[in-house]
């Protein structure tokens, strides 16, 4: 289990981590999310060992992050920390061997990743030949080449096309199944929504929302009502509660701040024909994400 207890990180006289706490166990996938300059990067430094916390700890199954486990961390960092005038091989086998692996043991599973992510024909290919795309698949084999039981991905998806997000997500479930904690960020929350069952949203260093996806979203309680059927948005933007109405080609979208609101919305539908639907849903993550965020900048 990874488990952050109560770390600060100051650089100089500026706060850029506030009293951060949370745990990731084996196989889960955790979402740490934050605006621009949240702090994300200085926490992944400070859980690879790069950085030493100001204050509070950092442990990989009830021990320290040091030298002695580092061997068994993968990274893909946002920053491209590709040797680009290696070849892929050349590169895979200078990283593998830092981590403790045999020349054949990285051979092996360098074959099998490539031919995984279609791209066997550039093992032997510099990697400033490469397209960006391309470049993006070697950081992520050279990430998990090691099978590392703590896996941190950082925008992993940056610069990829749908269908190799696709490869890669399979990747990085398979990881989570076979063991792995892995801990992501993006910007992207239809991503985030995908993979992470658990996760912190940070602003300014600060925590201001950490849990699982699911309570996170019950305990949300703003909710959509989606509508089809022939009825004015001006009926229903008069119910108490009703913050928004809005007319998409398919359907009607109605935000309520409140549960409770439904039934008064449902009500007034009720009393209109030919409603083929009405439902009420979950917000996304990106509305959550967006509403907290803004609640923190008001503070
Ligand atoms: P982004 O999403 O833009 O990558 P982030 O959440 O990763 O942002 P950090 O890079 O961790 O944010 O930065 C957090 C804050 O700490 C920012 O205000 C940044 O300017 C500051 N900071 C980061 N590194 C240093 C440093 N070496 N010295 C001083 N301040 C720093």
């Amino acid at each position: 289990m990874l488990k952050v207890e109560h770390v600060t990180k100051y650089y100089g006289d500026f706060l850029a981590v506030d009293d951060l706490s949370f745990t990731v166990k084996k196989g889960e996938i955790f979402g740490l999310l934050g605006v621009n300059g949240a702090g994300k990067t200085t926490t992944f430094r400070m859980i690879m060992g790069l950085l030493e916390p100001t204050k509070g700890t950092i442990t990989l199954d009830g021990k320290p992050i040091d030298y002695t486990v580092t061997d068994t961390i993968g990274f893909l960092t946002e920053e491209r920390s590709l040797l680009t005038k290696m070849t892929v091989k050349e590169q895979c086998l200078f990283y593998g061997n830092l981590k403790g692996m045999s020349d054949k043991e990285i051979e092996e599973r360098l074959d099998a990743l490539l031919e995984k992510f279609g791209i066997t024909a550039y093992k032997d290919k510099k990697i400033k030949e490469l397209s960006k795309g391309n470049q993006q698949k070697i950081q992520f084999i050279t990430a998990i080449l090691n099978r590392p039981r703590l896996l941190i991905l950082d925008e992993p998806f940056s610069g990829l096309d749908p269908f190799n997000v696709e490869l890669f997500k399979a990747e990085i479930l398979e990881m989570s199944k076979a063991g792995s904690i892995i801990i992501f960020s993006s910007h992207r929350m239809e991503h985030v929504e995908l993979f992470c069952k658990k996760l912190a949203i940070i602003m300014q260093g600060k925590p201001v929302l950490e849990g699982y996806l699911s309570d996170i979203k019950e305990q949300y309680r703003k909710k959509n009502i989606l509508i089809k059927g022939d009825i004015a948005s001006t009926d229903l933007e008069k119910i108490k509660g009703v913050l928004s109405v809005e007319n998409t080609a398919e359907e009607m979208i109605v935000k309520i701040d409140d549960i409770a609101v439904a039934p008064a919305v449902f009500k007034v539908v009720s009393k209109h024909k030919n409603i083929t639907k009405f439902a009420v849903e979950e917000p996304s993550l990106n509305e959550i994400f967006v509403a907290k965020v803004g609640e923190s900048y008001e503070k």
